[in-house]
């Protein structure tokens, strides 16, 4: 086997994709060639270490032995076979992850977005057809400043004007509500609403974590609404707040959980929807579907990943080492951090505007060699993979203190 040839460098790779690649993101200025672990390599052999993790989806880090050695086996034996058969891998996954998550059923689709609109195709249906609400007149309540996805009916329900402006008209049926707020809740929802779909900690909102007891009131509220809890942990869940659900912390259990990123173990999209017999099963044959959900490949992948958290191992890392993050970053307060949101090995980091948007202390912490994203404004966003060790940790906690004091 010969390596592939190398021809064009970082910059040169960066220029050829200006006219051919559509611009809906704007990267940090890395090319990124290999990876393994904690740490990724440039087309130059620069090293950085990954302190965003694919927003979660690699908590494992990159290429970890036990999800590439799956994915190996299962590559040489069968890849796809679309549901119109049963593949071999496709039940030990579902009666995993439905004990791993404490939940009945399993609904396997692909990316995040499809599970957030599969979510919210079961949460209509279990509407009309158990809890009585007329055709075609369900609500479904969501919270300001969400992130769920990029379909249109999603982006119809934010309240980013760049995510959703121009791509109208949207579906109806969604009410929105300010994050945090029980009462302003309560107020939305009434005998139409087939569920509450919220984010545990909103991500991309800057790692906001809600008041203690707000998740313990949705569930009681959509309880005694008779309404449904949908919680996205596309990205709190499968161990990075240091719990393999973020829910966990109020010792809550959703109706239906949506998950997804870190499911795939960052080689191949897996994302589930996960619930109740009596919600799930509304779904019956030929009512929803994808050509790609639940292939071997992904159930072999997410078996693996299932594997990993059933031994506790990462939550706990994610809580001990969250820890030493949480401190790390109270340290930096009044020395450029005006102030910090923090769960497990996840971070919202606000920077004093004065030295820097959260896009350019990026960049300058990439020339430092670590590798972050800003969310909006000056917010920076911590959530490297949850195998990090705690001396990698303050290496990068430095490296922050050093571009703060800069
Ligand atoms: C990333 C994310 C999604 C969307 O997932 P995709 O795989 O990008 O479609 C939905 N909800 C939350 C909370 C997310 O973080």
């Amino acid at each position: 086997m010969t390596a592939p040839v190398r021809t064009r460098t970082s910059s040169e790779l960066i220029q050829a994709e200006e006219p051919v690649l559509a611009h809906n993101y704007h990267p940090l200025p890395v090319v990124v060639a290999r990876a393994e672990g904690v740490w990724v390599e440039d087309v130059e052999g620069r090293r950085y270490l990954d302190m965003l993790a694919g927003y979660s989806a690699l908590n494992f880090g990159h290429r970890h032995p036990a999800l590439i050695d799956a994915a190996h086996r299962q590559l040489d034996r069968l890849t796809l076979t679309s549901r119109a058969f049963h593949n071999d891998r496709l039940a030990e996954f579902a009666e995993r992850l439905a004990e791993l998550t404490g939940q009945d059923m399993v609904l396997p689709m692909n990316t995040g977005a499809e599970a957030v609109e599969s979510g919210i195709k079961v949460a209509r249906k279990w509407a009309y057809e158990v809890k009585g609400v007329p055709a075609d007149r369900a609500t479904i309540v969501v919270a300001a400043d969400n992130f769920h996805g990029r379909t249109t009916t999603i982006v119809g329900f934010s309240t980013d004007e760049t995510a959703r402006s121009g791509f109208g008209p949207f579906t109806p049926g969604f009410r929105i509500v300010p994050y945090n707020d029980l009462a302003a809740l309560q107020a939305a929802v009434d005998e139409t609403t087939a569920a509450v779909l919220i984010e545990p900690i909103q991500g991309e909102a800057g790692v906001v974590v809600p008041d203690d007891g707000y998740l313990t009131g949705v569930r009681d509220l959509t309880r005694r609404a008779d309404c449904l809890f949908v919680a996205d942990e596309i990205q709190s869940g499968l161990g990075r707040t240091g719990r393999t659900l973020a829910v966990e912390h109020e010792g809550v259990v959703p109706d239906v959980l949506l998950l997804g990123k870190a499911l795939g173990g960052g080689i191949v999209p897996v994302s589930a929807v996960v619930g109740r017999r009596e919600v799930l099963g509304v779904l019956r044959p030929g009512e929803h579907g994808s050509t790609f959900g639940g292939n071997p490949l992904a159930a072999a992948i997410g078996t693996a990943v299932v594997e990993l958290l059933e031994t506790g191992e990462f939550q706990r890392r994610a809580a001990e080492s969250g820890a030493v993050l949480r401190e790390g970053l109270g340290e930096l307060v009044g020395k450029g951090v005006v102030g910090f949101r923090a769960r497990g090995l996840w971070a919202g980091v606000d920077v004093d505007p004065a030295i820097g948007t959260g896009r350019e202390i990026s960049e300058r912490l990439m020339r430092e060699g670590v590798l972050v994203k800003d969310t909006h404004g000056s917010t920076i966003r911590l959530a490297p993979p949850l195998t990090i060790t705690e001396d990698e940790l303050r290496c990068a906690l430095r490296s922050l203190e050093k571009v703060l004091a800069a």
